[in-house]
């Protein structure tokens, strides 16, 4: 190396170094022996080092990121599906989570955010055709934590028209209905519900539809009531379920907005999933065309075909939910102080907090390999069940520790975790409760059936 270049050198190295520093160093210790042995060190050690001296010098180090995906599911996921559940976590955290306390409290739905999520282009995601993608399960289960994870309103609203109604026509429907109607549906150009629960029959609803219909020439009539029904009140269709008088089956019907024979009254002064638009719905010789009739609805089996698929999903929700209330928690805790320092820092407080991450841990676990089964084909009842019961229970485990974490400010609105703990309420009695779950599964573990 030339002078020249040696010059040039020691004058780009002197601009990066603060001589103040260096001059201040020099008083404490033998530079030149310093910069002997540093120099020697490998790069690892440095950076360890580097690590060691910033830790002693005060400076503070960032908090680790808050993130209820512990055991990293989502870094599973292929680069084409992580951008899909990306975006709709986008869409939840930025259309959604400013305004989900405003509906909630209001008992209203927004309905603008139809077109909103209709952009999304997530609907009958794993529905091959019909302008459908055709996509994993997984995929979809991921999507509805994504949702929950903000808001369970909005994840239920999703569910019933994207999963029990669009699903009743895909399983149930003729060739012809789902041409006509899936393609809409996808398009959240019209939306659907699913009438299957009545005022008196909710758990027994297999055997115990007491809705009839009758068919007269090429029309049927259907009477009846049905409660519970999720989008109803504004949905331009409701799948209705309705037991034949002539052969005592369960048949479905493609039910539309404007029926002179239904009627649907907005169910008031619920304490969960207020967004939700619940209705309660009165058939009063409601004349369906023979042509609206699911063609391959013959009986309850079918119906619980849809119920098995929308159950998995149902458990998928209850991780959104449980993960949702986990994540606020954890942030709260490491923001909140007492005693002159942050929550997160005591004993009792962290004890609550791994519990919930292990409860969620096992939770999410376990839904991916039922939605592994599920790609597979070989998804039962009772898998789904076990799924639904085990989720819902450790979900309802986990907004009662993160409401506990907020204290008093636990039952504010404002802070969300209130409204966390309501929605888990009806996520754990719909779709079947624990008890009819457990039957189911008690049924298929010991061969032994349960019902009455
Ligand atoms: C927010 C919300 C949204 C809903 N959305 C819809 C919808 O869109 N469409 C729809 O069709 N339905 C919907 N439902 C209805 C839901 O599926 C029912 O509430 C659920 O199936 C339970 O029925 P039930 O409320 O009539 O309770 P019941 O059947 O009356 O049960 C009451 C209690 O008795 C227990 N029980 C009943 N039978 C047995 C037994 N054999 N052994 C032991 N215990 C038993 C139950 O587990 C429960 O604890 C919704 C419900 C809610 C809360």
């Amino acid at each position: 190396m030339s002078i020249f270049e040696s010059f040039t050198q020691i004058r780009t190295l002197l601009k990066t170094i603060d001589i103040n520093a260096v001059a201040r160093l020099s008083k404490k210790v033998d530079l030149n022996k310093m910069m002997g042995v540093v120099s020697k060190m490998s790069e690892e050690d440095l950076g360890k080092m580097l690590k060691f001296m910033e830790a002693g010098s005060g400076k503070k180090k960032a908090p680790p990121m808050v993130n209820g995906d512990f055991y990293e599911l989502t870094g599973t996921l292929s680069p084409e599906d992580k951008l899909i559940q990306m975006k709709v976590r986008e869409f939840m955290e930025t259309e959604i989570k400013p305004i989900a306390n405003h509906y909630w409290n209001n008992a209203q739905f927004p309905m603008h955010i139809i077109p909103l999520m209709a952009r999304l282009d997530i609907c009958g995601l794993t529905y091959k055709g019909y302008g459908c993608a055709g996509r994993s399960a997984l995929l979809e289960g991921f999507i509805a934590m994504e949702m929950a994870r903000i808001d369970s309103s909005v994840s239920t609203f999703f569910g019933v028209h994207s999963g029990l109604a669009m699903g009743s026509i895909y399983m149930c429907g003729s060739e012809e209905q789902k041409q006509y109607w899936l393609p809409i549906m996808q398009k959240m150009k019209i939306i659907g519900a699913f009438g299957l629960t009545e005022p008196e029959v909710g758990s027994g609803a297999a055997g115990g539809l007491t809705t009839t219909c009758k068919r007269i020439g090429d029309e049927w009539v259907i009477n009846g009531q049905k409660k519970w029904i999720g989008n109803a009140t504004f949905s331009d269709i409701t799948i209705i379920w309705a037991r034949d008088l002539s052969d005592n089956q369960v048949k479905g019907f493609i039910v539309k907005k404007g029926n002179p024979g239904f009627k649907a009254e907005k169910m008031q002064d619920k304490m969960a999933l207020r967004t939700v638009q619940n209705a309660l719905i009165t058939l009063t010789d409601c004349i369906v065309p023979e042509s609206d009739r699911l063609q391959n609805a013959n009986s309850f089996k079918d119906t619980a075909n849809v119920l098995r698929m929308t159950r998995a999903g149902v458990a998928w929700q209850a991780v959104g939910c449980g993960r949702g209330a986990y994540e606020l928690a954890l942030k709260y805790t490491m923001e909140r102080k007492q005693f002159g320092r942050p929550i997160a820092g005591f004993q009792l407080v962290q004890d609550l907090l791994v519990t919930m991450l292990g409860d969620l841990t096992a939770m999410q676990t376990m839904v991916y390999r039922l939605s592994q089964l599920q790609d597979s084909g070989v998804l039962t009842d009772e898998h789904a069940s076990l799924a639904k019961v085990f989720c819902t229970l450790r979900m309802r485990s986990i907004v009662d520790h993160a409401r506990e974490l907020f204290g008093g400010n636990g039952i504010l609105l404002e802070y969300d975790i209130a409204r966390f703990v309501a929605d888990a309420e009806a996520i754990y009695s719909y779709e079947g409760t624990k008890e009819i779950n457990s039957l189911i599964v008690g049924r298929a573990i010991t061969g032994e059936s349960a019902f009455v």
